[in-house]
C-alpha cells in the first residue's frame, strides 16, 4: 500500500496543496505513535518521540515545538527509548538520570513522507503529525556537525493550515497541559503517582496507561463481538452546566442521532432515538458519510454520532437536514459528527471511560474526509463553555463525565439547552401549527 503512494507524493509539493500525503493502509492499532513529553529535570525540555522500528526515536528539545514555521527549534537527539515509554507519566525518582516529573505533553500517530530509514540516515525528516496538540506537516533537519556536537537537529513547523503566524502565542505556553490526564507538570510532581527506574538491567516495568489506538490496553475493555442492537445511551436534562473537572462539553447539533455499525466495509446506519424506523438512516446508505465509515482503518467498529448538515456560519441547521434527507441530490451536504466508540476491532469499549474511547475515537476518525467528523470537547470550564454556546446560537450544551462508562439511561450525560433557543423552538412550533 505504502508503495503505491510513492507517485502520488512524488507529483505533489505538500506545503502547497492541502491533499493529504497519505497515510499507508495499516489499521488505527498499528499505526507509529509519537509522543511529545515534558520533563521538568533540571532544564525544562520536551522529549519529542518518534516510534520507529519498535523503540522511541527521540530528542530533547530544549523550548518545545512551536508552530510558527519561522521558529527553528533546536532538537538534540538522545537515546532511543522503549515503546512502552510513550505513555509514561509520573516521577523519575532523585538520583536517576533525568530525575523530575515528566507528563505527556501530546501524542498520537505520525506519518512519514518518505523512507524514513533513508530520512533518519540522510539527517532530513518530512512527516506528518495527527495529534491533540501538534498536527500537518513538520520537518526534522540534522545540522552539520560541530565539533563535539553531531546530535543536533531543528525541528521545524512547515507551512499549512496547522501552521500559526506571526505573534500567535506559543502552545507551549497556552495549552500546558497533560493529554494524558489534563494534570500539570507541578501537580504530577505533587502526586508521585508513579516512578520510573532507567537504572539496572534495563527492564522497566511497563506503565499500566492504555497505548494510543489499542484498544487491548484500554482499562474497562473486554474482548466481544460486535454487538447488533446497542442501547443507546441518553443524556438526562439539566438546568445548568456542570462547572466542575472531569466533565467534557460538546455543543448539542441540532441532527439526527444515529448508531453506526462497520464490519470489515459494510455499514450499517440505525436511528438511536427511534429504532423501529428506518427510513432516514436508510436514506444516508448509499451517501458520503456511508463511505467514510466504510472506509475507517479498522475492521470493526461501533460509533455513535449525528447526522447533520451545518449551514454557512457553520451551525448544524434541522431544516437544511431536512431538505438534504429528501433530496438525494443534497444528500452529500449531510456529515456525520461522531462523539462516541462502542465497540473497536473485536474490543466492547462500553465499560471503558469515555476519556479513553473518546482519545481512540480521535485516532481512528482523524482523517480528514468528507461525511465524517470527529467531534470535540472542551474538558471543564463548564460555564463559559455554555455561555460561548449560546452566544453563537447553539441549541445547547452535553456534559459528560469523563471518567463514566457508556451505559444506557445513566445520569453520566446532561444536556443544558440554551434559553433562547428553546423560545425560539417553541416560537417555531407556534407558527408551523397557525
Ligand atoms: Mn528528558
Amino acid at each position: 500500500m505504502a508503495a503505491d503512494l510513492r507517485k502520488y507524493r512524488a507529483r505533489r509539493n505538500f506545503e502547497r496543496t492541502p491533499e493529504p500525503a497519505g497515510d499507508p493502509g495499516q489499521s488505527v492499532s498499528t499505526r507509529a505513535q509519537f509522543v511529545v513529553q515534558k520533563h521538568g529535570a533540571r532544564r525544562l525540555h520536551y522529549d519529542f518521540r518518534l516510534e520507529h522500528d519498535g523503540v522511541l526515536k527521540s530528542w530533547a528539545v530544549p523550548k518545545g515545538p512551536s508552530l510558527d514555521p519561522r521558529e527553528r527549534r533546536l532538537a538534540v537527539q538522545t537515546e532511543d527509548h522503549p515503546i512502552e515509554y510513550a505513555t509514561f507519566e509520573g516521577v523519575i525518582p532523585q538520583g536517576e538520570y533525568g530525575a523530575g516529573p515528566v507528563i505527556v505533553w501530546d501524542r498520537g500517530h505520525w506519518v512519514p513522507e518518505m523512507d524514513p530509514d533513508k530520512g533518519f540516515a540522510n539527517g532530513k525528516l518530512d512527516f506528518t503529525l495527527h495529534g491533540e496538540k501538534l498536527r500537518g506537516r513538520w520537518t526534522l533537519v540534522r545540522l552539520a556537525p560541530r565539533g563535539k556536537e553531531k546530535d543536533n537537529w531543528l525541528l521545524i513547523k512547515r507551512r499549512d493550515r496547522e501552521a500559526h503566524g506571526d505573534d500567535a502565542p506559543e502552545l507551549v505556553d497556552t495549552l500546558p497541559e497533560s493529554v494524558l490526564t489534563g494534570r500539570s507538570l507541578d501537580e504530577v510532581a505533587a502526586s508521585r503517582d508513579r516512578v520510573w527506574h532507567s537504572s539496572g538491567d534495563g527492564e522497566a516495568s511497563p506503565p499500566q496507561t492504555p497505548q494510543v489506538g489499542r484498544p487491548d490496553t484500554v482499562p474497562g475493555a473486554r474482548p466481544a463481538p460486535l454487538p447488533r442492537n446497542p442501547t443507546p445511551q441518553r443524556a438526562t436534562a439539566a438546568h445548568d452546566v456542570p462547572d466542575g473537572p472531569g466533565w467534557f462539553h460538546e455543543p448539542k447539533l441540532a441532527g439526527l442521532r444515529l448508531l453506526a455499525r462497520v464490519a470489515h466495509g459494510r455499514v450499517t446506519l440505525r436511528d438511536a432515538d427511534d429504532a423501529g424506523s428506518r427510513t432516514a438512516a436508510s436514506a444516508l446508505s448509499s451517501s458520503a458519510l456511508a463511505a467514510a465509515l466504510a472506509a475507517l482503518p479498522c475492521d470493526t467498529a461501533l460509533l455513535d454520532g449525528v447526522a447533520v448538515v451545518f449551514d454557512r456560519t457553520g451551525v448544524s441547521d434541522a431544516v437544511l437536514l431536512e431538505h438534504a434527507l429528501a433530496d438525494a441530490e443534497a444528500r452529500d451536504e449531510i456529515v456525520l459528527v461522531v462523539f462516541d466508540l462502542l465497540h473497536l476491532d473485536g474490543w466492547d469499549l462500553r465499560g471503558a471511560a469515555l476519556r479513553a474511547r473518546k482519545e481512540l475515537l480521535r485516532l481512528l476518525a482523524s482523517h480528514r474526509v468528507p461525511g465524517l467528523r470527529y467531534g470535540e470537547h472542551v474538558e471543564g470550564h463548564g460555564a463559559s463553555f455554555y455561555r460561548e454556546a449560546c452566544r453563537l446560537k447553539l441549541p445547547g450544551v452535553v456534559s459528560k463525565r469523563a471518567d463514566a462508562p457508556y451505559r444506557g439511561d445513566a445520569k453520566t450525560w446532561l444536556v443544558t439547552p440554551c434559553r433562547a433557543a428553546k423560545d425560539a423552538g417553541k416560537r417555531r412550533r407556534r407558527s408551523a401549527k397557525t
